[in-house]
């Protein structure tokens, strides 16, 4: 099959021409051929990866059934989403287990939208003082017995840890040994704390800004180190809710290509105000923003990827073609599968959307299949 448009956004240029696609890759990127599908006057993008998403259109990771984990990769596409790490949250350990065997078994027999990277453990290896919308009483103390129960269930892509908890580093070292990503947050931990967890192999920093220390001139603090160190990725929430304009200028102008978009979208995600749940917890969603309906936390959000892509071109005015590679190419690289996706290049998946100028995702293509057609 070829794809033809003027737009194509490779890894490091935007080019006009043809993607020929076979077998769930891209074989070859041409000059000229004949297109099986024009796509001519809309932008050709790798396809967008959220490494940190809960839920959406009334579907939690945390339901613990296929047809909740089916429904959000289904959801997932109408955003421009080809891969994504379902996200638990801090609740009783036997609901968390239920969650990841569902998400084992769900990757295993396949989806229908968006394909399963791996879940993220969320909690409950969090700080109590940052815990944000996770429920305290389910937070626990890092424990490896634990913590291999979890990861026995051959789901986890990424354990969210906070360093400043006894044992973390021995987690970091714990789950780097297993293949397991580390990444940390929803943490007191001071900048120092923050640099050791990156030795040990930590990688992400979760949410930057939300649940955890501020910089100040004389505790730099947990946001100050994943600043100014370049071991470390940084999602961000860029809905203009979470965190402010400025403040995502200056993480973007301090770490450029380590920049990854993500929602923490909760079940709430494309549908209207009202009451709903984030795991065990009720929250509202009024005006866009999703808070507990006791203490009034902000409650992970209902952003879509492709509106933080044009929230960074358009309000954050970073270009769009580095916009793009904050949601393909720097969570591929963040998750080291940037060898299989996360850009569009020869012998890679072919993971490919189309956008229009008003970024309303017109077609998307999950390993060379059509999902959503013009
Ligand atoms: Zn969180």
């Amino acid at each position: 099959m070829i794809i033809k448009s003027d737009e194509i956004f490779l890894e490091n240029e935007i080019i006009p021409g043809y993607l020929s696609i076979g077998d769930g890759y891209i074989k070859d990127i041409l000059t000229e051929g004949q297109a099986d599908i024009d796509l001519t006057g809309l932008k050709v993008l790798p396809g967008f990866i959220d490494i940190h998403v809960h839920g959406g259109n009334g579907f939690d990771t945390m339901d613990a059934e296929y047809e909740a984990i089916d429904a959000i990769s289904r959801y997932k596409i109408e955003e421009g989403v080809t891969s994504f790490c379902p996200t638990t949250v801090t609740a009783p350990e036997p609901k968390i287990m239920k969650a990841l065997k569902n998400i084992a078994e769900a990757k295993q027999r396949g989806v229908s939208g968006a394909k399963i990277i791996g879940g993220f453990l969320e909690g409950p290896y969090i700080d109590k003082e940052f815990k944000g919308a996770h429920p305290e009483e389910f937070i626990v103390d890092i424990d490896l017995v634990g913590l291999q129960k979890y990861i026995d269930t051959g789901a986890i892509k990424s354990v969210a840890i906070a360093p400043n908890l006894d044992n973390a580093y021995d987690a970091i070292k714990f789950c780097k040994a297993r293949g397991i990503d580390v990444r940390i947050g929803h943490s007191g931990a001071d900048c120092g704390q923050v640099q050791e967890a990156i030795k040990y192999g930590a990688n992400i920093a979760i949410h930057t800004y939300n649940a955890m220390t501020g910089l100040s001139h004389r505790s730099p603090g947990f946001v100050g180190e994943t600043l100014v160190n370049d071991g470390i990725y940084n999602e961000i929430i860029c809905d203009l809710i979470h965190v402010s304009k400025r403040a995502i200028q200056v993480l973007v102008k301090c770490k450029r290509d380590k920049v990854v978009l993500i929602t923490d979208c909760m079940e709430a995600g494309g549908l209207p105000e009202g009451v709903y749940k984030l795991g065990e917890l009720e929250v509202v969603v009024k005006d866009n923003v999703v808070r507990l309906a006791e203490g009034g936390s902000l409650a992970g959000s209902t952003l879509s990827v492709i509106s933080a892509v044009k929230n960074m071109n358009k309000i954050i005015g970073v270009p769009l073609f580095q916009a793009v590679k904050m949601a393909a190419q720097n969570p591929a690289k963040a998750l080291g599968i940037y060898d299989e996706i996360g850009s569009l290049a020869v012998g890679k998946k072919a993971d490919l959307i189309a956008i229009d100028d008003d970024f309303n995702v017109k077609f998307v293509m999950v390993d060379g299949k059509v999902i959503k057609a013009v």
